[in-house]
């Protein structure tokens, strides 16, 4: 799915948050209880098992779309479809950056 631009900045400056713990949505079960989040200004919510705002890996992650409903604060759980995880070894991925 496309990323939707930011109305503040243009490109999301996504802030980690906290930890997410990411479910199967069929299942129930824990995929991961170890991915982080983040958010921007403009509301606009991420996740992911690596650690770009290090410099490192975004690896497995969820988009925006994917994150409807879930809190904004604290230990998030977000259950997903496992088809719906995407994967990257870039240090970014386009339309966010992360700080
Ligand atoms: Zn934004």
């Amino acid at each position: 799915m496309g990323v939707d631009d930011c109305t503040l900045y243009g490109i999301h400056k996504m802030k980690i948050v906290s930890r997410a713990i990411i479910k199967n949505k069929n299942t129930g079960k824990t995929i991961n209880s170890h991915w982080s989040y983040y958010r921007c200004k403009c509301g606009n919510l991420f996740a992911c098992s690596g650690a770009p705002q290090l410099g490192e890996p975004v690896m497995d992650y969820l988009t925006n779309h994917y994150m409807d409903g879930v809190g904004m604060s604290g230990i998030i759980t977000i259950f997903v479809d496992p088809s719906d995880i995407e994967s990257t070894t870039d240090d970014t991925i386009p339309g966010h950056s992360f700080m």
